[in-house]
């Protein structure tokens, strides 16, 4: 056991305060027996690794803290020019992504500069640019915290959506302990699916490009936003994007083009990105800058909309958790009476809960 630090100090967006007690984790052995030994006390548990997906309460967490610190990859040839790579939960995911350009392997460069550890990948399917991890995970080493045994997950197990997984939706169920990717052993990216992406590469979208050019210009790309942590950047202090895009089915897609024409002009339509289970997924950061909140918005040395990019919201030095909700609130609340579409926060809460105070306006 050591010294509790506040939870703020474990958190890339710097909130939360006291948590009961914290264990570090170095090896899966050590993980497993503190979940026990938390589970078996009746204590609440909190799995942490890089604190960069939570909004953990300001009056901390009054339970188990379990710090993920586990190393070690092992790596073995498949068929198909395909490698093998069985990851320890508590290895940095940006270091793997790099280690995998530099060494040739595709599959996971337009997921560079993603904060955060192995073991947190598969908890919402990471994604970004195109790419999601879900497309190179193979299995899922976990505790699984109901049988009290240590079991194996494979890809279709664990029911990967956008943002989402098993994991996600049974959050007390799992422990990860180890991710294994495949990964295709080419120079080549994968046809890059991002426009954005491929504008700053030169390239047709669809075209491959060599892999250290793709995490360059996500790097780049991502530095322009924020959304690589930097010390020297005020906007990195968040926890990515606040809220994910959300997803449609036809009547609510249409509700919200009739909307968008009232609001907007008749011309203005919202972007549309037409989902393989014909749901249609729509811009978080649109609507919200649509919904007139422009970045900057909040408070200067406390809570605030990015300054680079409307999805984050930031602490700028002296912010709380019951400010940042507070203005989460307003932006999901301005949305809602703007164009009817309920915004969903993508990070985690720990010591309290998300929940959206009634309507005030008649749509
Ligand atoms: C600047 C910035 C940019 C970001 N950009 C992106 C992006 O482009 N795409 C994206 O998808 N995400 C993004 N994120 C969010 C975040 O980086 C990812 O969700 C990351 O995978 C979280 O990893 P972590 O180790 O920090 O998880 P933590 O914040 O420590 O934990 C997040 C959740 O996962 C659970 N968890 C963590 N490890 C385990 C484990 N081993 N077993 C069981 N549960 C576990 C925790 O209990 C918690 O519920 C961004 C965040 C920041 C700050």
């Amino acid at each position: 056991m050591v010294e509790v630090p506040p939870l703020s100090e474990l958190t890339t967006l710097r909130l939360g305060g006291p948590a009961g007690r914290l264990v570090q984790a170095h090896v899966q052995g050590g993980v497993v027996a503190a979940v026990r030994e938390a589970d078996a006390a009746g204590e609440p548990l909190l799995v942490l690794a890089g604190g960069s997906n939570v909004v953990v309460a300001d009056a901390g967490f009054p339970g188990t803290v379990v710090r993920i610190a586990t190393h070690g990859i092992a790596r073995s040839e498949l068929a198909d020019r395909r490698v093998r790579l069985d990851v320890q939960a508590g290895e940095n995911w940006d270091t793997l992504v790099a280690a995998c350009v530099g060494d040739g392997l595709a599959g996971v460069e337009a997921l560079s500069g993603i904060p955060g550890s192995i073991g947190a990948t598969p908890i919402q399917n990471v994604g970004a640019y195109g790419q999601e991890v879900s497309n190179v995970i193979v299995a899922v080493r976990a505790y699984d915290r109901v049988s009290g045994e240590i079991c194996v997950l494979s890809a279709e197990d664990c029911r990967f959506a956008y943002r989402s997984s098993v994991f996600k939706r049974h959050p007390q169920r799992w422990v990860v302990l180890e991710v294994s990717y495949a990964l295709e052993r080419c120079e080549l990216s994968e046809p890059v699916g991002y426009a954005e992406l491929a504008r700053r590469l030169e390239i047709e979208l669809g075209a491959r490009a060599p892999l250290a050019d793709v995490r360059a210009a996500v790097l780049e790309l991502r530095r322009g936003k924020g959304m690589v942590l930097d010390p020297g950047d005020a906007d990195s202090v968040s926890a990515g994007s606040f809220f994910t895009n959300p997803v449609l089915d036809d009547a609510g897609f249409a509700e919200l083009e009739r909307r968008a024409a009232a609001r907007l002009g008749p011309s203005v339509a919202p972007p549309a990105w037409r989902q393989p289970d014909r749901s249609v997924k729509t811009s978080a950061a649109w609507l919200i800058e649509r919904a007139d909140f422009a970045r900057g918005h909040g408070n200067p040395d406390g809570i605030a909309i990015s300054s680079k990019h409307t999805l984050a919201l930031t602490n700028r030095g002296a912010g709380t958790a019951r400010e940042l909700v507070a203005l989460a609130h307003e932006i999901a609340g301005g949305v809602r009476d703007a164009f009817g579409v309920e915004l969903v926060p993508e990070p985690v809460f720990v010591g309290h809960r998300w929940e959206m105070p009634p309507a005030t306006v008649e749509p």
